[in-house]
């Protein structure tokens, strides 16, 4: 449990936690299951199902203790007593959760070393921004997101060097502006303070209007939304907020206020008076920005909150990308032979000899540097068919040899380019990958494009080992755009839509269900660690 204090009472069988720091109620966790413990540090262990326990604890012996040293050496003492790690099975809805004192994680992030040091860190930084000081509401969960991944990015910068964070950072950044293209400028999501949607409904096809009536399940009062004075479409569904605005427009904003103070050393010291003044208490975000401006009074006296284009309003109420990005000059030497083979494969006319000829030594590269450049062929997708048939000569068992995140990406360039002779890849991938975070996206790209039926063949074959809810939102794609007549024709698609139906009363199955597909999508596709 995250707890600080746990006791198993044998002649009772019964377990005993206690928790001796005040905490908000969605970071009390309990998980129960064969797990067995191996230490990794002096103060954290793993806990793991027997068969993982051996590779959990090679992956993380030793590094935890190394980047929680570095937390403290700039934010100061770790308050939480033990650090520990749960892995949990491929089920487990997300890539993983700060609770205290006891991170879950899942385990298909194990295989992708680069992603699980990431991850985790990221959760290491939760210890003092998230847990030890709070977001006050979900509407500004960015407070949390945004400072938890500059706090991550500081440790990674102490502990693996500049050149390491910055491709990192570029990578996720590439990665919000791809959202920002699919979602559009002015999508209510991309504001750092969202305004939630008191009362709108997530049933799909429920005609409810909230202003006017009680809703049939006798929840969300509608005279709330009314009061607020917003219509139905101005609100945003708390279910979205797990998005790359929250982490990384908020980690822009955050690396500003560090830029502005002109020394990341005195913005260090800065947060860390931060959590000293307000831990174990939950925060709005003019507290963050009232405490920074009587930290730095040279700053309060230049008004640097109201510097045109750059007001700190702006940041927060604003739509659209970051106002300003970080300088990622210094990863240059890991980022530049990505952008340099991605030149080549997309130059016209293609000049395959030398596109190959480069293709030499990816094997080397980061993961992060082979994920990039993979996503940037995703963007240019449908490819023309030739690169498509060199691509898949230079790199496709090689891919095949790597982790899971490099994998994903991979087969959803086959897919979204109809590559038919590596489709069989797709195939035992999915047979393979049991979690959400790398089914999720290639079910949604084999329904969007020719590939529904091939689909519609895997998912028979494996649902049976899907976890009822990523089984139900995988019906609920496969169902998408089967119009009445679609519906009615052939049995199969009759039986997906009944499905989708019954997924109706499951709101944490249908998550973005009554989003236009395109938002849908782009939301879903983000794999994001809380
Ligand atoms: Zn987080």
């Amino acid at each position: 449990m995250s707890a600080t204090q746990s006791v198993y009472l044998e002649e009772e069988g019964v377990y005993r936690f206690h928790m001796e720091h005040p905490v908000p109620a969605y970071l009390v966790a309990l998980v129960a299951g064969d797990l067995k413990p191996a230490d990794i540090g002096p103060r954290s262990r793993v806990w793991a199902e027997p068969c993982l326990l051996p590779t959990a604890t090679s992956k993380l012996s030793g590094v935890v203790e190394q980047w929680l040293s570095a937390a403290e050496r700039l934010y100061g003492p770790y308050m939480w007593g033990r650090y520990d790690i749960v892995f949990l099975p491929p089920s487990f809805p997300i890539v993983a959760m700060e609770n205290p004192c006891l991170t879950f994680i899942i385990s298909s992030i194990l295989e992708s070393d680069e992603f699980l040091v990431i991850d985790v860190i990221h959760e290491v930084a939760h210890s003092w921004f998230g847990n030890a000081v709070t977001n006050a509401t979900w509407e500004e969960m960015w407070l949390s997101e945004g400072l938890a991944t500059y706090a991550q990015r500081r440790i990674t910068t102490e502990t693996y060097g500049a050149a390491f964070t910055c491709l990192e950072t570029a990578f996720r950044l590439d990665a919000l502006h791809r959202q920002m293209r699919l979602l559009g400028e002015d999508s209510p999501v991309s504001k750092l303070q969202v305004k939630l949607e008191p009362g709108a409904c997530s049933h799909q096809a429920c005609a409810w209007d909230p202003v006017d009536a009680t809703h049939p399940s006798g929840l969300l009062p509608c005279l709330w939304l009314a009061q607020a004075g917003l219509s139905p479409h101005e609100g945003v569904n708390p279910s979205h907020l797990m998005n790359l605005f929250t982490y990384e427009k908020g980690y822009c904003f955050v690396y500003y206020l560090s830029q502005l103070c002109g020394d990341p050393q005195r913005f260090d010291d800065f947060l860390r008076a931060y959590v000293e003044k307000y831990k174990f208490t939950s925060v709005v975000a003019q507290d963050l920005l009232d405490s920074f401006l009587n930290f730095f009074p040279e700053l309060k006296e230049q008004s640097v909150d109201c510097r045109a284009g750059l007001e700190f309003e702006r940041w927060l109420n604003a739509t659209g990308p970051p106002l300003a990005e970080p300088d990622l000059s210094q990863g240059s030497s890991l980022t530049r032979p990505v952008e340099a083979l991605f030149q080549l494969w997309t130059a016209e006319p293609l000049d395959q000899a030398a596109a190959s000829a480069s293709a030499v030594d990816i094997s080397k590269w980061r993961t992060f540097q082979t994920a990039l450049f993979l996503d940037r062929l995703l963007d240019g997708s449908p490819l023309p068919q030739e690169v498509v048939m060199s691509l898949s000569k230079c790199y496709s068992s090689l891919l095949d040899s790597m982790n899971a995140e490099i994998r994903i990406r991979w087969l959803q360039i086959v897919v979204r380019n109809d590559y038919y002779p590596d489709l069989h890849r797709v195939r035992r991938f999915l047979e393979s990958q049991m979690s959400r975070m790398y089914t999720i996206p290639l079910y949604e790209d084999l329904c969007t494009g020719a590939l529904k039926s091939f689909a519609l063949e895997v998912f028979y074959q494996t649902q049976g080992r899907l976890h009822p809810n990523l089984r139900r939102t995988i019906q609920q794609i496969l169902s998408q755009g089967l119009g009445p007549s679609a519906e009615a024709s052939t049995e199969p698609n009759a039986e997906l839509a009944r499905a989708g139906a019954e997924a109706g009363s499951d709101s944490a199955a249908l998550l973005l269900g009554d989003e236009a597909p395109s938002s849908a999508i782009s939301l879903r596709d983000v794999n994001v660690s809380a």
